[in-house]
């Protein structure tokens, strides 16, 4: 049997394609992965405790919750959801053919691509213990939390993601230490000279933490100066980490378009990619701006894009 569509992943994006395309009647079957880039099916929502921003819940709402709440609203609208990751794909000829980790495969017409990022953190002691204890991925998403107001809070990164992440945790913290391997950052300059100007942030050059220290919560780290391998102690109850995302977009095998961080290129304004009938949704496509509702929104945008292009070539001989 040859699906209409195909959708891979499990977050917002998949989750608001799968009820766009339920209700437009094509019965799309989604591949929500077992712990596929070493995340719940659910995404990377389901590591959180608390969605403050997702329009809808007055009062926030743990993403575990959010999450189990949109595939319930995808089963109900007819989506089809199996707990499958797709290991491979191929897309040089229609129908595409999809392999499964578990050596079945599927063919669709089409496919929507949702298959998220992943947030890089360092393989330190006490990275894994303090997760979501005082550290963090996402200022935006946990920085004004109780547990760091008027606290010293650490970001580590040079790029455009740590600048913006100290500056926006400048409002809430009472310090922000910006921690960075090299002596340089790689940032934009109108960005480094606002870093640079705030009275609230402090730069320690050439050092990476080595150790994350607490008891319940994060409470200390050391620093290791990456020039003379000295090492320090710094009180802090956050660490932020800005060091980038990883795509998850290796089963794709080169067959889409990338950029040089690895995220899926689409049209501007669009969720088309290279391939005709392949459009990609959410996190996977958005190397900026990683929020749950613009997940959604695009996964909103793929499921109509795509019910546009099995409309005009619903008289093509598959
Ligand atoms: P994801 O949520 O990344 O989910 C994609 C999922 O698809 C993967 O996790 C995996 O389960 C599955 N998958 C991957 N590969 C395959 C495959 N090959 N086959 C099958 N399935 C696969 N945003 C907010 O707006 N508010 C917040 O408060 C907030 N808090 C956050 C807290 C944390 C700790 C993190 C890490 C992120 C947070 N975000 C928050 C960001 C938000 O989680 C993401 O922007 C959003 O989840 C992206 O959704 P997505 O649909 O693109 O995919
Ligand atoms: P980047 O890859 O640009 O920067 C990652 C930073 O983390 C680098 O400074 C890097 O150091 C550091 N880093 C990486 N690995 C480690 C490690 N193992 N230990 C310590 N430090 C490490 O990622 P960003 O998320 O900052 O940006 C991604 C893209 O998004 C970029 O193209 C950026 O321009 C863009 N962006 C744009 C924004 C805007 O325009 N407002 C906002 C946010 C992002 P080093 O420099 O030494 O390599």
């Amino acid at each position: 049997m040859i699906e209409d569509v195909i959708i891979i992943g499990s977050g917002p994006a998949a989750h608001t394609a799968g009820i766009y395309l339920g209700r437009a009647k094509r019965n799309p079957l989604m591949f929500e992965g077992f712990m596929a880039g070493g995340i719940a099916a659910g995404g990377q929502l389901t590591t959180t405790d608390s969605i403050e921003n997702f329009p809808g819940f007055a009062n926030g709402i743990s993403g575990g919750d959010l999450m189990e709440q949109m595939r319930e609203q995808s089963l109900n609208n007819s989506a089809r959801i199996l707990t499958e990751t797709v290991s491979s794909v191929d897309l040089s000829k229609k129908p595409f053919t999809l392999t499964l980790e578990s050596g079945e495969s599927a063919e669709a017409k089409s496919i929507i691509v949702a298959t998220g990022a992943t947030a890089k953190v360092l393989d330190i002691p006490g990275s894994k213990e303090f997760w979501q204890k005082g550290i963090s991925a996402c200022a935006v998403c946990d920085g004004a939390l109780p547990i760091f107001r008027n606290k010293v809070i650490a970001v580590v990164g040079g790029g455009d993601t740590a600048m913006e992440e100290a500056e926006f945790l400048s409002k809430f913290a009472s310090e922000v230490v910006l921690i960075h391997r090299r002596d340089k950052f790689r940032a934009s300059h109108v960005l480094q000279e606002r870093i640079k100007s705030n009275p609230k942030i402090k730069i320690m050059w050439n050092s990476i933490p080595v150790e994350l220290k607490g008891s319940k919560f994060l409470e200390s780290a050391v620093l290791q100066d990456t020039v003379n391998g000295e090492q320090k102690s710094l009180e802090v109850s956050g660490l932020f980490y800005a060091i980038g995302h990883k795509p998850n977009t290796d089963f794709l095998g080169g067959q889409l378009k990338l950029n040089e961080q690895g995220f899926i290129i689409t049209e501007p304004g669009s969720t088309k990619t290279n391939v005709e009938g392949v459009f990609a949704a959410g996190d996977v496509q958005n190397p900026h701006r990683r929020q749950a509702v613009i997940a959604a929104g695009s996964g909103c945008l793929a499921a109509l894009e795509c019910e546009e292009w099995l409309s005009l070539n619903s008289e093509r001989a598959w």
